[in-house]
């Protein structure tokens, strides 16, 4: 029989305070009500995360393998779980992870994107892409980390539920780093031959040093469902690859309008700054109308 093991209670330290739902109190209330039930009968929810090798409900352990700078901004630093057993660490689609920062005078948490470890890796656990902040307190902590270092995690954490064929097309609206959740969304939709849902990613970032994922978006590009279109909001001189859809101009809400996106059968992800999906999320709703159920704000 399964043994469950007592939920520990998450100190305010570990909330990240960027309004998550669910946040990791509400993980831990459904977790302690699982255990009630569990000591009161016996019995254990089969679906419970604790077969992931990251838990919700309390910090593992995992090393750096490597920290390597892509551009100015950008940091893909790649971890592996120090103490191996035999659970994977696994996420959803859209997921993000929960990183416990401890300095000499404080401690808290943020939230980070896993993405797959890049291949000829494969030993290792996740990657996060960090962009690093002018006096970024955890941010300027990640990107200094050695290999060998050790850092504390959990999760996975999210509420986004991909369902093939439930939309005609998911559009997604990224900035920066917000491309992570979305890199994994697609990844998901076009390994399904069964799913015919249309993607069209809107990628705004600041100039073509800083675009993430760049070469694997131009190969998503063969897919017949998948279109996307990077804006760049710093103009610089670059040479562009064959037909790569790159706009040295912001994304407009014009631009969006042009789209003539119906309401109905649309999704609409939003991940950026909370002043950036303010902006888009807003002209959705009350210039094209679209329902608020079908925009999903990460
Ligand atoms: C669900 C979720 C997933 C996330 N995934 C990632 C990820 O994969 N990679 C990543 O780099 N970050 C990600 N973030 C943001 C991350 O959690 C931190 O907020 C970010 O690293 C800044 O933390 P900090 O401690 O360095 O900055 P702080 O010390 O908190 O702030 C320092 C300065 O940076 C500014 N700042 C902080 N955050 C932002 C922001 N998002 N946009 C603009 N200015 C900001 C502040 O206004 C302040 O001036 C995610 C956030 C959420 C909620």
């Amino acid at each position: 029989m399964k043994i469950m093991e007592k939920p520990i209670e998450p100190k305010a330290e570990d909330c990240c305070n960027s309004g998550c739902n669910p946040c990791i109190f509400d993980i831990y209330q459904k977790q302690l009500l699982l255990y009630n039930k569990y000591l009161e009968c016996g019995e254990t929810d089969d679906t419970s995360p604790q077969e992931n090798g990251l838990s919700q409900l309390k910090y593992t352990v995992f090393t750096v393998v490597e920290n390597k700078t892509i551009c100015d901004l950008h940091q893909l630093i790649t971890f592996k779980k120090k103490t191996e057993n035999n659970n994977k660490v696994w996420w959803k689609p859209g997921d993000h992870f929960l990183f416990k920062f401890c300095g000499a005078e404080t401690a808290c948490t943020r939230a980070y994107t896993p993405v797959k470890v890049e291949k000829g890796e494969n030993d290792s656990d996740f990657s996060v892409i960090v962009k690093q902040y002018d006096n970024g307190l955890v941010s300027s902590s990640l990107c200094g980390l050695k290999v060998g270092d050790s850092t504390y995690w959990r999760g996975p954490y999210g509420h986004y539920n991909l369902k093939p064929n439930l939309y005609e097309k998911i559009v997604m609206i990224a900035q920066g780093t917000g491309i992570a959740p979305f890199i994994t969304i697609i990844e998901h939709i076009l390994k399904d031959e069964d799913d015919n849902t249309k993607l069209l990613l809107l990628y705004c970032t600041e100039c073509d040093k800083s675009i993430l994922f760049r070469e694997k978006l131009y190969a998503f590009k063969s897919f017949w469902n998948f279109k996307y279109e990077i804006f760049l909001s710093r103009l610089n001189e670059f040479n562009l690859k064959y037909q790569e859809p790159i706009s040295k101009h912001k994304l407009s809400t014009e631009y969006l309008s042009d789209l003539k996106l119906s309401a109905g059968k649309n999704q609409f992800l939003l991940c950026g700054s909370q002043m950036f999906t303010a902006c888009y999320e807003n002209y959705l709703k009350n210039i094209l109308g679209i329902d608020k159920k079908n925009i999903v704000l990460f």
